[in-house]
């Protein structure tokens, strides 16, 4: 891989828990996937299941008295479609995500033994990009009118089926 002078690539398995030494003297390049459960989203709606690994790729640079951290982050959701109830995949793609983090001052970021944890930042940030109310296309017709009479006469398929077994249950007493 080809990478630009002063520029150091990171690879991280488990965890987006930056030691801000690296940034000293020069920017570093995160990339990788960090698995879903150290995000731990709270997703309360039961049509979305966040469960594939979350895939960034980021540059972080130490400015005068900040930490700025850009780049993108990917998150392939599984959802049901509230219209169709059929499955389908939903992209969170932030492709021009930000952060800038405030070394000083009242807003400034926690640093715990030189190192700072973007995951809250990135949960926060993911989050609000989760669809409301997941549909597999925008103008899902919901259930075909077929399908609804398919329904229906299945409905009555098992009520005369109920009715049968009721006679069956004549017969035995
Ligand atoms: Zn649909």
């Amino acid at each position: 891989m080809k990478m630009a002078p002063g520029r150091r690539l990171v690879e991280l398995n488990m965890s987006l828990n930056i030691n801000i030494r690296h940034l000293d003297d020069q920017e570093i390049h995160l990339k990788g996937e960090l698995p879903v459960a150290e995000l731990a989203f709270d997703v309360r709606d039961e049509l979305i299941r966040a469960e594939k690994p979350l895939r960034y790729d980021l540059t972080m640079e130490k400015l005068h008295d900040a930490i700025l951290v850009r780049g993108s982050l990917r998150l392939i959701l599984d959802c049901e479609c509230g219209r169709c109830l059929q499955p389908f995949e939903h992209e969170v793609v932030l492709g021009d995500w930000a952060l800038h983090l405030p070394l000083e001052g009242e807003e400034k970021v926690l640093v715990e033994n030189d190192s700072i944890d973007l995951t809250p930042f990135v949960r926060e940030d993911m989050l609000l990009e989760f669809p409301q109310h997941p549909l597999c296309k925008p103008d899902c017709a919901g259930l075909k009118k077929t399908d609804n009479n398919q329904a229906r006469k299945a409905g009555e398929k098992s009520e005369t089926s109920a009715s049968a077994w009721a006679e069956l249950n004549k017969l035995k007493l």
